[in-house]
């Protein structure tokens, strides 16, 4: 079978029992949508990274774009964040009407250069979308310190790093909210889309809550602005509580097989993850750096291994964002790593004989270019 960076059937074989009990537990409920598995989720959740309220939406995108709206971003004002991140940071930014402003990456680890911001700020400007990328967390400490002074909201992009901690604090916990993915292959993933969005901020909560449900308080009544239908499916709401219960122990696996990496290929010319002091990294995806990185991922086709690139492309490069105006070379730091990075398989239930493999292939690769 091809070596893909991401399988779940692995994972699948040994969980199924549960899985399959969480999609009967919810079809015997009599309640299919909205019911006791997202409310008990949603607590749980929230409840993790000890916030006051969480709630499930159908995905991270819509996570990121209800959560923007229940901060009170409004259409025409800026959200400072980064170019290297999942297109669906700066769709959901764009969804609403709102500016993207990009700032460039740090050369160590790869997330958002914090020191770049403050120039950044204009009088438009109303929010900070820090991404998490990868799986270990942009430091907060200089960002809120600008939103105190400017009167900025901060909203955290958390769908690569669910349980990632800076310092002991858990990602998700320090900005006025918080926004998480559960696509099949985040950290903690779903069987099909899932979001949802955390926050300690009651009226934020509210707000959030309504968007998700047409805009209505409660029933057939829109109170203040129309809405999306964004809900939490409850046959994922059921797996993902059964699955947060795991959701520890897939980061130590996930840990554990990054640290195997880093022994086996550390002697080697590619460029290994780089932890910055005070994280722990969770290890979404393992990402290596190697100028020769075309070249190396097409022979390593030839060993029935087909890795992946998060991302190729920097989002202000795209065409689809040509509106924004940004230049090739207006973020040096982000346009140069996307030449060079490649993912290395990784996920919890990746097995010591397949890791072997990849890491093989690559040494073998590596030494006859
Ligand atoms: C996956 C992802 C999203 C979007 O989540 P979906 O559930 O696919 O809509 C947003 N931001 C980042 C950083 C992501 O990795």
């Amino acid at each position: 079978m091809t070596v893909r960076v991401w399988n779940y059937l692995p994972e699948y074989a040994e969980e199924r029992a549960d899985i399959l009990d969480a999609v009967e537990t919810v079809f015997g409920s009599g309640q299919l949508v909205l019911g006791e598995s997202v409310r008990s989720f949603e607590a749980e959740f929230a409840d993790y990274h000890g916030l006051a309220h969480g709630i499930g939406v159908d995905n991270g995108t819509n996570a990121i774009e209800l959560a923007l709206r229940g901060l009170g971003i409004q259409p025409g004002d800026e959200v400072i964040t980064v170019s290297n991140t999942a297109a669906p940071t700066v769709v959901a930014i764009d969804a609403m009407g709102a500016t993207p402003v990009f700032v460039d990456i740090r050369e160590s680890d790869y997330l958002m250069d914090t020191d770049q911001v403050a120039a950044a700020i204009t009088e438009r400007t109303r929010a900070i979308l820090p991404v998490h990328l990868y799986g270990q967390c942009v430091d907060m400490a200089p960002l809120m310190e600008l939103a105190a002074t400017h009167e900025l909201r901060i909203l955290e992009d958390c769908a690569q790093a669910h349980g990632a901690r800076r310092n002991g604090v858990v990602a998700g916990s320090t900005g006025h909210a918080a926004a998480y993915s559960f696509y099949p292959t985040k950290v903690l993933g779903a069987y099909g889309d899932g979001g949802a969005v955390l926050t300690d901020d009651k009226e934020t909560a509210d707000a959030v809550r309504r968007l998700r449900f047409y805009g209505m308080e409660d029933r057939y009544f829109v109170v203040q602005t129309p809405g999306h239908n964004s809900r939490l499916d409850e046959v994922q709401a059921e797996i993902l509580r059964r699955k947060l219960r795991r959701l520890d122990t897939y980061i130590a696996d996930r840990q554990a097989i990054a640290a195997r990496y880093a022994s086996a290929l550390g002697d080697t010319d590619l460029v290994l993850p780089s932890v910055t002091p005070g994280n722990d990294h969770v290890y979404y995806v393992y990402v290596v750096r190697h100028p020769r990185r075309d070249d190396i991922l097409a022979r390593l086709k030839s060993y029935d291994i087909n890795l992946n690139i998060s991302y190729p492309w920097p989002v202000h490069a795209q065409t689809g964002f040509a509106k924004l105006g940004y230049q090739p070379g207006s973020l040096p730091v982000t346009e140069a790593l996307a030449e060079e990075i490649f993912s290395l398989p990784m996920y919890p239930s990746l097995s010591a004989d397949v890791q072997d493999k990849v890491i093989h292939a690559v040494r073998e690769v590596l030494s006859t270019l």
